[in-house]
């Protein structure tokens, strides 16, 4: 990249920055403890999601915001069980950005919200250089997709706290070795813990919204 390039790059993240510590502040006045979920298109975001909004809403209160380049499909999806989504389409952007976020933060209400869900743009790259304001970075990685992802796109993986692992049933099926994926994550980011999911046999589903649950209340205590 060249200079001239790297300083705008550095504005429009400083621009960025600004707006997402605005949203921060304002889910921590409401006590709402936030998830960006970062991913490849195909990695079953929209469909854990579904899963895990089930398995919360009788003890929580949740709220998805609902990132793609076109379509409203994944919003209308989640909206069918019954719990508030606002969408944003990008119109051809591959991420969502802390401006985007802070404008459906305004349509949502807040201080009937517990656990709020952004579900970016199916995308690798840049979405993890974008602060939307979130609590926390969730990166998804299915077992359809190769082992070596977190070598390739490292940068989500380091952004990360949390790695989901998605489509696990599918496991038998496949040269996918969950080992060396996990061995490539944790090359990338020791630090990084795991969740084994699968949005179709529920396999996993108990352990990653029970973890989602405690973070909700540590999150209030911690204010
Ligand atoms: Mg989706
Ligand atoms: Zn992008």
């Amino acid at each position: 990249m060249s200079s001239e390039r790297v300083e705008v790059k550095e504005k429009v993240l400083s621009a960025n920055d600004q707006v997402a510590a605005e949203n921060r502040a304002l889910l921590a006045a409401h006590g709402i403890y936030s998830v960006n979920m970062i991913s490849s298109p195909g990695s079953g975001k929209t469909t854990l999601l579904e899963r895990t909004v089930d398995l919360l809403k009788p003890s929580l209160r949740l709220g998805v915001v609902a990132g793609d380049v076109q379509t409203r499909n994944d919003a209308e999806r989640l909206e069918r069980h019954g719990i508030p989504v606002e969408a944003i389409e990008t119109g051809g952007g591959c991420h969502l950005d802390a401006r985007q976020v802070a404008r459906t933060l305004a349509l949502l209400d807040l201080p009937s919200t517990d656990l709020l869900f952004i579900e970016n743009v199916g995308n690798l790259v840049c979405p993890s250089s974008f602060d939307l304001g979130e609590s926390e970075k969730i990166v998804l990685m299915s077992v359809t997709e190769g082992e070596d992802k977190p070598l390739k796109y490292p940068a989500a993986f380091r952004r990360a706290r949390i790695c989901v692992i998605t489509k696990v049933d599918l496991v038998p099926h496949l040269d996918f070795s969950t080992e060396r994926a996990v061995d490539n994550a944790r090359s990338v980011n020791p630090d990084l813990r795991f969740f084994f999911t699968s949005s179709y046999s529920g396999e996993g589903l108990e352990e990653w919204g029970g973890w989602l649950g405690e973070r909700v209340e540590e999150y209030r205590r911690g204010r």
